[in-house]
């Protein structure tokens, strides 16, 4: 009989399983017909971009062909959009995508990745799947970045450094003046991913932010998605901009067709749309607002420059609990966060609805 715990590449069981929230199936048995505030995975509130839904629907008569195998369309709208070049661009089914591809082109048995702590979980994953080893750097007690610790974790045998900005799950950023100290002090042979998902709802004029002036390190990589801001979370496209002799190796792994067709249209189409960005920004920034109401009743809310914001309830998994009991779905037990509940941000609505719990479930703890 063929035995898979025995067959199966033994690193594989250290893995733990990504466990996203409830799938809409579950959510349906689970809550029927009534209406759900999904706050739990930082998605778009606002739906697609209304040009990027009529870019798809037109392409749908041709996908009985298969699509560019190198995205080009999408690499010359992100490029001009970077001001970058299309060589610089490297397209991804997801920045998931792209973490896994990263990792799979540069990590053997016994490399070290250094990542933030608390911070996005897929960096690890990528890593334990290529038997390679995580080193932890610590963000500082009030969720800042702390680039001293950051390169202490660094060493010989360290390959890639992750840093996100905003974090996910914190929303707190990384300095300009920090990611400069940390580039200036840092070995040549460590490729550092910055991981921008959430850079276009920031507003801190002090954080790290892409210019072309940062592709002069050649060990430099950041990583964007069309999932967040542009809301095409279900069609899964993201991309990296950084260096074609990086990516001439990234390419060797990647499937050969690893973005669809209507990704491709969609998410062309999707960065065309300033009036969608804007109201899309435009809410998460009153949102950001809203939520900062529950500190008067004495709630830490860690200041957000993302669309979520994580805030310190007691016991997190209580208070998840009771959220859900309430049609509210947020995010919980993240390792190292227990007390703390991640809220996405939703419509005005929305917000309130959660907010309100959140003052009557704590409240009552
Ligand atoms: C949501 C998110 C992404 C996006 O992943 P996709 O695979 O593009 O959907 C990437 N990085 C972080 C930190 C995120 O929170």
């Amino acid at each position: 009989m063929f035995d898979p715990n025995v067959q199966v590449r033994q690193n594989l069981k250290d893995i733990e399983p990504y466990k996203p929230g409830l799938s809409d199936e579950q959510l349906r048995k689970e809550l029927g017909n009534r209406p759900l505030v999904k706050l739990n995975s930082n998605e778009n509130t606002l739906g697609p971009s209304p040009l990027a839904l009529r870019a798809m629907e037109r392409e749908l008569p041709r996908l009985h062909l298969y699509p560019d195998g190198g995205s080009d369309l999408v690499k010359v709208a992100v490029a001009k959009h970077h001001h970058v070049q299309p060589e610089q661009v490297f397209v991804g089914n997801g920045s998931d995508d792209i973490i896994k591809l990263l990792s799979e082109t540069f990590l053997d048995e016994g490399d070290e990745i250094v990542t933030p702590f608390p911070t996005f979980s897929q960096y690890t994953f990528g890593a334990q799947v290529m038997k390679a080893t995580v080193k932890l750097a610590p963000l500082r007690a009030d969720f800042t970045y702390d680039v001293e610790a950051l390169l202490a974790a660094v060493t010989e045998r360290t390959k890639l450094l992750y840093l996100c900005t905003p974090n996910n799950p914190t929303g707190t950023v990384l300095k300009q003046v920090e990611f400069d100290h940390l580039m200036e002090h840092l070995p040549d042979h460590v490729l550092v991913i910055v991981d921008m998902a959430y850079d276009n709802y920031a507003t801190d004029p002090e954080r790290f932010q892409f210019n072309t002036g940062v592709l002069r390190h050649s060990n430099v990589c950041l990583l964007y998605t069309f999932s967040k801001l542009y809301g095409l979370a279900g069609l899964r496209v993201g991309y990296a901009i950084g260096h074609p002799e990086v990516f001439a190796y990234v390419h060797r792994v990647r499937e050969p067709f690893n973005v669809n067709r209507i990704a491709q249209v969609g998410a062309v189409a999707a960065l065309s749309d300033a009036e969608h960005v804007k109201r899309s920004q435009e809410l998460v920034q009153a949102s950001r607002r809203q939520y900062e109401t529950l500190r008067e009743s004495g709630m830490h809310v860690v200041p957000s420059e993302a669309n979520f914001a994580l805030i310190e309830v007691g016991d997190g998994k209580r208070v998840f609990e009771a959220l859900r009991k309430q049609a509210i779905l947020v995010r919980t037990g993240f390792v190292g966060l227990e007390s703390y509940v991640r809220v996405s941000f939703g419509t005005e609505a929305e917000n309130e609805a959660c907010i309100a719990a959140l003052r009557e479930v704590v409240a009552h703890a």
